[in-house]
């Protein structure tokens, strides 16, 4: 058996896989983050849940972020810090007694679900994919030459400098830097801008606010395509579930990267490059099982 854990800022997701049919979660439990204590608690419960049923021989770990996930720092495994409450400097992968005892990996969470992703989901057959979040904050994990390219702090392109839109005048909401993509388009942007989240519209004003966001979704995607040649851009997260919006960040793309001549991005189709997990809810989660089979293989 292999051992997958995401823990989100609002609820962990365990579950566990038989090796012969790693796609296959065999067990699945969820329930609230709530203080570390308690939430360690209840992971360890449902490890020793699953070794009554079998051997469990390897662990992924998907941690809410900041967390270090540099094999060999002092603090590797640990949530760092984190504006979520009691959660600041917790060792997260030492409190997993499980972790002592098999081959074991930590991914921040967006990054699994790029793993994800890229062997099973949106993503499976290529090279080169992004996973982002558009959510209470906006994260991107990238696979590249089929490894995860991640490391302490990076990559961090939920804040990326991005062009305004002409009809928005918002000020922005990240406390680094205002209007930045994250300030611009992640949840608590959109309900401090107009008083309701992305699914909430009315009718009458949905395609002028979607198409806001868009114009600044497409940035991202065009910006990580120069930089890293993604084939797949897969867009998930609370924010991308507004529907229409990933239509409309289909149309700003060729506008955004700016036609032929211009880069990687502009060579794309819109539709096949820009696309939802494949994996729906399951990919962070499907990542760490991922990750922790890879440990098994190496
Ligand atoms: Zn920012």
């Amino acid at each position: 058996m292999i051992v997958g854990i995401e823990t989100g800022g609002t609820k962990v997701v365990c579950g566990a896989v038989d090796e012969a049919r790693p796609r296959e979660l065999v067990d699945e439990v969820r329930f609230p983050t709530t203080t570390p204590e308690e939430t360690i608690g209840r992971i360890n419960a449902f490890v020793a849940d699953v070794e009554q049923r079998g051997e469990v021989r390897a662990l992924g770990v998907a941690s809410f972020g900041p967390v270090n996930v540099e094999p060999g720092a002092a603090r590797y495994g640990y949530v760092t810090g984190t504006p979520k409450q009691g959660w600041s400097h917790t060792d997260l992968l030492g409190g997993i007694a499980l972790a002592a005892r098999v081959p074991t990996v930590m991914l921040a969470d967006v990054g699994s679900a790029a793993v994800g992703e890229q062997r099973w989901g949106a993503g499976a057959g290529l090279d080169r994919v992004a996973y982002a979040t558009i959510g209470t904050g906006i994260g991107v994990g990238l696979v590249v030459g089929g490894r995860l390219l991640h490391g302490n702090g990076y990559p961090e392109l939920g804040h990326i400098l991005v062009r305004k839109h002409p009809d928005d005048d918002f000020e922005g909401v990240c406390p680094f830097h205002g209007d930045c993509l994250e300030g611009l388009a992640s949840g608590p942007a959109v309900l401090a801008r107009w008083g309701a989240d992305a699914s909430s519209f009315s009718d009458d004003v949905r395609d002028a606010r979607l198409d806001v966001l868009a114009f600044y979704l497409a940035q991202l995607a065009a910006t990580t395509s120069y930089a890293v040649g993604v084939q797949r851009f897969v867009l998930g997260g609370g924010v991308m579930s507004s529907p229409g919006l990933l239509d409309a960040v289909r149309r700003r793309l060729p506008q955004v990267s700016g036609g032929p001549g211009a880069g990687h991005a502009d060579s794309l189709d819109a539709d096949d490059f820009l696309v939802a997990p494949g994996l729906g809810g399951h990919s962070g989660l499907l990542g760490a099982v991922v990750a922790a089979l890879d440990l098994l293989e190496r």
